[in-house]
């Protein structure tokens, strides 16, 4: 059991003022793995006071401070490896392997690319008749949602510190234990005090306390679209910087000239990876009608090379966060059934053997029409729709026929066509033939899939004001 009923306020792990508490369940056991203290808007202003206090002293830190900074924060997140990776197993129910690999690897790669990123970034840009600076935005409130929980925190943290912006960080209340073991790294690393503050607590209090505050100049935001909206419109009341990472749709199109075992497990992948929890996941397939028959009968063969089970034993698909995430895929797979799509594989229930835990049946759809609601919107459970097309560029309409434009994926050989289709889909980011993921290139969303970019030297520049001077003198 993990209990901390403590915020990380200036530097110090201190009582919440309010005495409400929650407890954290493991999907897996559904069992309580823990309990934290959720906090009160008086919580929320102590932190951001802190901050506050922070600002002149962090903002006008070197370049080299506050690489030496994000070093020292990676060497200390480094030392809880295996922390981090137990703890992320039981509070998200993902598989030992994927914790690794994919959750504590990503938080580690974002706090060594922000400082490779800081060493070339210019600050000062002298442009013949006027000087551009970029000057840390202020305090940055991070709010942060649970299917990532150390990608997300540390992409922010890293990008803000940066920056040298002080923030207030929110976590999820589903997944505050990685957030906590963040603190007490950062603390370890020696980060100045009031630099990074931690305040758990409900969205409703906190966050929604973050979004209007106006000690805050700029929410980093990741989570659903209706939330993002909420916050956009409590930030306009004091005009507020706004970056959101939103939700997706996102398309895979499979070209004629691909390998078909290639392009299902591509496929399989992207609804199984973190069990289809995943906010660049490609859950539409976009498949040549001559290839229809082929790629259903590799996606079949393919899918039990990808086992749902326990996520401490040999699983790739571990179980769903919660009961209500449970409930909203059974709910789109019975949506998909009655609105007439044809169910390859998986359905409704548990899988055999897993009655306990929040276990989903790996789906596919296929005879799927782009204007069905599971094609149209955000399911966040490992559902698959394959849809079938006839031209290139009608693939390319029905990618993006939906209201999201976070990724896209294709996979083929000719390259005069995989350009077309990769620069043709509206989307922050395009990944042709599984192309390795890169933690320098921007990540973020096109439509109702937010605003700004995080990772890199994009990420950095999400946190930076720019200012004009002119007649500087030289
Ligand atoms: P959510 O929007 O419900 O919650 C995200 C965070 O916002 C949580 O910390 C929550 O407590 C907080 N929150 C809730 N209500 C709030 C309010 N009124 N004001 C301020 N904050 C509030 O999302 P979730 O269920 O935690 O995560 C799933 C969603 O996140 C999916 O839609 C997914 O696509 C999206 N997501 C996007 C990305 C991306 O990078 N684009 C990455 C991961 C997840």
């Amino acid at each position: 059991m993990r209990i901390n009923l403590k915020h990380y306020i200036n530097g110090e792990w201190v009582d919440s003022t309010g005495s409400e508490k929650e407890d954290v369940i493991n999907p897996a056991t559904e069992e309580v793995m823990g309990t934290i203290s959720m906090g009160t808007k008086e919580d929320l202003d102590r932190a951001v006071a802190a901050a506050r206090a922070a600002y002149p002293t962090f903002s006008q830190t070197s370049k080299e401070e506050r690489i030496e900074m994000l070093e020292n924060i990676a060497e200390e997140y480094a030392k809880r490896k295996d922390e981090l990776i137990d703890v992320m197993t039981d509070e998200l129910g993902s598989p030992l392997k994927i914790s690794e690999k994919v959750h504590y690897n990503m938080g580690y790669a974002h706090f060594t690319q922000a400082s490779k990123s800081l060493k070339d970034f210019k600050f000062e840009e002298d442009r013949g008749g006027h000087t551009v600076m970029k000057d840390s935005v202020g305090v940055s409130g991070l709010i942060t949602p649970w299917n990532f929980p150390t990608n997300q925190t540390s992409t922010k943290i890293a990008s803000a510190l940066a920056a040298g912006s002080p923030v207030v960080l929110k976590p999820s209340e589903l997944t505050p234990f990685a957030a906590i073991i963040l603190a007490e790294i950062i603390d370890a690393a020696g980060v100045p005090k009031g630099v990074f503050n931690l305040v758990n607590g409900s969205g409703e209090v906190i966050g929604d306390g973050i979004s209007s505050h106006p000690d805050i100049d700029l929410v980093s935001f990741t989570g659903s679209v209706g939330v993002g909206t909420k916050i956009m419109q409590n930030a306009s009341h004091t005009i507020k910087s706004v970056s959101l990472e939103l939700g997706g749709k996102s398309p895979l199109v499979v070209l004629d000239d691909a390998d078909v075992e290639v392009a299902a497990k591509t496929a399989v992948n992207n609804i199984a990876m973190n069990s289809g929890q995943v906010c660049s996941a490609a859950t539409r397939i976009l498949v040549p009608s001559s290839m229809k028959e082929a790629f259903e009968e590799a996606v079949k063969n393919v899918l039990n090379k990808f086992p749902v089970g326990n996520p401490r034993e040999k699983s790739f698909v571990g179980p769903l966060v919660a009961q209500k995430q449970w409930d909203r895929v059974q709910s789109y797979i019975e949506k998909g059934i009655e609105e007439g799509a044809t169910l390859l594989a998986g359905g409704t229930g548990k899988p055999e053997g897993l009655e306990t835990g929040y276990y989903a049946k790996p789906t596919v759809f296929t005879d799927v029409k782009n204007d069905m609601t599971i094609a149209q919107e955000e399911i966040f459970g490992p559902v698959m729709s394959i849809i079938t097309y006839d031209t290139v560029d009608e693939a390319i309409e029905i990618s993006n026929d939906v209201v999201y434009g976070l990724a896209g994926y294709v996979v083929g050989q000719d390259p005069d066509t995989l350009k077309k289709v990769a620069s043709s889909i509206r989307a922050g980011r395009i990944v042709v033939n599984n192309a390795a993921p890169d933690f320098a290139a921007p990540f973020g969303g096109y439509k109702q899939s937010g605003i700004g970019r995080e990772w890199g030297d994009h990420g950095i520049d999400e946190f930076l004001e720019t200012k004009a001077i002119l007649g500087f003198p030289s």
